[in-house]
């Protein structure tokens, strides 16, 4: 979206204008394939979201999210990598004092051997790290106490 912009302020590239509405500028292009035809559109994100199930989901899910473990406002959110890394797809909101905290305490246990470990090696400490964050971040908020 940057990229474009950058662009499109240099006289290269002509903002686009989302193809369904005609209204709004185009921020996702998408890419859907039918049988062999494979078509790409150029949508605002209202129409992409009207368009897509799991777009709608998404926003569906970030609009009433609240921090996974205190409760507050998220900040941007999403899917964690200790989630995807174990193939536990699931979406994981947190504030942003409690991101910092769960960020700082999985750098902590990231061993710096991890790298050698083979990959079901390195998955079953990524599970186990995960779930002692877990328990380490509901240590931290009945200590910390509600932030609002
Ligand atoms: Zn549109
Ligand atoms: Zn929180």
């Amino acid at each position: 979206m940057g990229r474009v912009a950058e662009l499109g302020s240099l006289g290269v590239v002509a903002r686009m204008l989302c193809e369904n509405c005609h209204k709004n500028e185009a921020t996702c292009h998408v890419c859907t394939v039918v049988g062999d035809v494979s078509q790409s559109r150029d949508l605002c994100s209202e129409c992409y979201e009207a368009s897509s199930p799991e777009a709608r989901e998404f926003s569906a899910a970030q609009h009433d999210a609240r921090c996974e473990y205190c409760g507050g406002q998220p900040c941007g959110g999403g899917t964690d990598f200790l989630a995807m890394a174990t193939g536990v797809q699931k979406l994981k909101f947190m504030c942003m004092p409690c991101s910092m905290e769960h960020n700082r305490f999985v750098q902590e246990q990231l061993r710096d051997d991890a790298l050698e470990l083979s990959q079901p090696e390195q998955l079953a400490m990524l599970r186990k790290i995960d779930r002692h964050a877990d328990e380490h971040m509901r240590q931290w908020i009945s200590e910390r106490g509600p932030l609002s």
